[in-house]
C-alpha cells in the first residue's frame, strides 16, 4: 500500500501539484485499503489523511494503511477546510471523472487559498497495472465463475426460464465464496440473445436456441467476468457458422494481446476477422475492458481509444455477433497482459456446447 501512495505522489509531482484529493472509492481502496461507501483521501508529498463518517470509524481503523484517519461526522469537506488538511496554499488535483460540479464549487468556496485543478484519469494507468496479489484475486473470482458454469450446464434445457438460470448463477456465486455479483447476470436465449445487454426474462428456453450467459462475481474486492454461448439442441448452420467466426475472432485477439499495443489495435484484430466473414455491422460494441476493483475500468479495448495497454493489465476479450430477430453469440475471457503475450485466467471450454 505504501508504494501506492508513492505512486499517487509521483503523479502529483508530474502534474506540478502540491496535493491530491481523491473522491473515487475504488481508487481510495486501491491506495489505502478502505472498503466502505463514504470517504475522501488527501495525499500531500509528506502526509496522507483519510476522512470518513462515524459509520466507518471501526472499519477505517481496521482497514486503512498509510493514512491518518479522521472521523468528523458527515461534513467531510468542511472538516478538511477547518483543519487545513491540505496544508499551505497551493494546487490540489481533484478527480474530475469522480467529482460533481457542485462538490467542486463547494471545495472552492470552503478553501479559497487552494487552487483546485481537475484531472481526468488521474490514477487509471497505475490501477490498471495489477500486482501479483491482485491477479490472484481476479483468478480466484474467475475460478468460482468457471465452476458455476460447469455445474449450471445441466440446468440449461428447454422449458427453463432465463430468470431461473440467473437466480441459480447468483446463488451459486455467493455459495462458493463471492461477496456479491460483479453485475446482474445476463441470460439471453434465442432472439433475445441479439440484445447484448438483455435482462434475464421469464421467457423459457426453446429447443434450438442459442443462449448467451454473461456472469461474474466479486471475490476479495476483485471481479470476474465471463461470457459463454451454448446451443440447446441443434442450432442450425448459420448459428454454427457465426459461433465459429466469433471464436476465431476471440482467439485471434488473445493470440495478439500484449502490453505496449493500443486498445484500438487489439480491437481491430478481432474486428478484422468478423468483418472478413461479412458480419462487421453485427459486432456492435467494443472488444473489451479492463477489470479489477471495478468490473469495467480503464483501459477500454475500443476502436475509439488509442491508450497504450500497460504491463499487468487484466482485460476482457469479448467479441460478439448479434443478428436481430435471430440470435446472438458472445465469448468472453479475462487475460493478463505482458510484454510478450498474455495469460488467460478463464478456463471454461470454448468449443460450441450443444446441450
Ligand atoms: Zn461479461
Ligand atoms: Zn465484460
Amino acid at each position: 500500500m505504501a508504494s501506492r501512495l508513492g505512486t499517487v505522489r509521483k503523479r502529483l509531482a508530474d502534474l506540478g501539484a502540491d496535493a491530491a484529493l481523491l473522491t473515487f472509492l475504488p481508487d481510495i481502496r486501491w491506495a489505502v485499503g478502505f472498503t466502505g461507501s463514504n470517504g475522501v483521501l488527501l495525499v500531500t508529498p509528506d502526509a496522507a489523511h483519510f476522512v470518513t463518517d462515524g459509520r466507518y470509524e471501526a472499519q477505517a481503523e481496521r482497514e486503512v494503511e498509510g493514512a491518518e484517519i479522521h472521523v468528523p461526522g458527515y461534513k467531510l469537506f468542511e472538516y478538511i477546510a477547518e483543519h487545513a488538511l491540505l496544508g499551505e496554499p497551493g494546487t490540489c488535483v481533484v478527480q474530475s471523472d469522480h467529482l460533481t460540479v457542485a462538490q467542486l464549487d463547494r471545495l472552492r468556496g470552503l478553501m479559497q487559498v487552494i487552487r483546485f485543478q481537475p484531472a481526468s484519469k488521474l490514477l487509471v494507468e497505475a490501477v490498471a497495472t495489477k500486482s501479483d496479489d491482485e491477479i490472484e484475486r481476479i483468478r480466484a473470482a474467475q475460478k468460482i465463475t468457471d465452476s458455476v458454469f460447469t455445474d449450471l450446464l445441466s440446468m440449461v434445457k428447454p422449458g427453463v426460464a432465463e430468470l431461473d438460470l440467473s437466480a441459480e448463477i447468483v446463488y451459486q456465486h455467493l455459495k462458493r465464496g463471492c461477496e456479491w455479483m460483479a453485475f446482474e447476470p445476463i441470460v439471453a436465449s434465442g432472439a433475445r440473445g441479439a440484445l447484448p445487454h438483455a435482462h434475464p426474462s421469464a421467457n423459457a428456453i426453446e429447443p434450438g436456441d442459442m443462449v448467451v450467459i454473461d456472469m461474474g462475481g466479486v471475490k476479495d474486492g476483485y471481479s470476474s467476468d465471463m461470457t459463454r454461448t451454448v446451443a440447446v439442441g441443434e442450432p442450425g448452420d448459420e448459428a454454427r457458422k457465426v459461433y465459429q467466426v466469433v471464436l476465431d475472432a476471440q482467439e485471434a485477439a488473445i493470440e495478439s494481446a500484449r502490453s505496449g499495443m493500443t486498445g484500438r489495435d487489439l480491437d481491430q484484430v478481432a474486428r478484422k476477422v468478423i468483418d472478413a466473414a461479412g458480419y462487421g455491422d453485427a459486432f456492435s460494441h467494443s472488444l473489451g475492458h479492463g477489470i479489477g476493483l471495478q468490473t469495467h475500468e480503464w483501459p477500454a479495448l475500443s476502436s475509439r481509444v488509442e491508450d497504450v495497454l500497460p504491463v499487468g493489465a487484466a482485460v476482457t476479450i469479448e467479441p460478439g455477433i448479434y443478428l436481430p430477430g435471430k440470435f446472438g453469440v458472445r465469448i468472453e475471457d479475462i487475460v493478463v497482459l505482458s510484454e510478450d503475450g498474455c495469460v488467460n485466467l478463464t478456463h471454461s471450454p470454448k468449443e460450441l456446447l450443444v446441450l
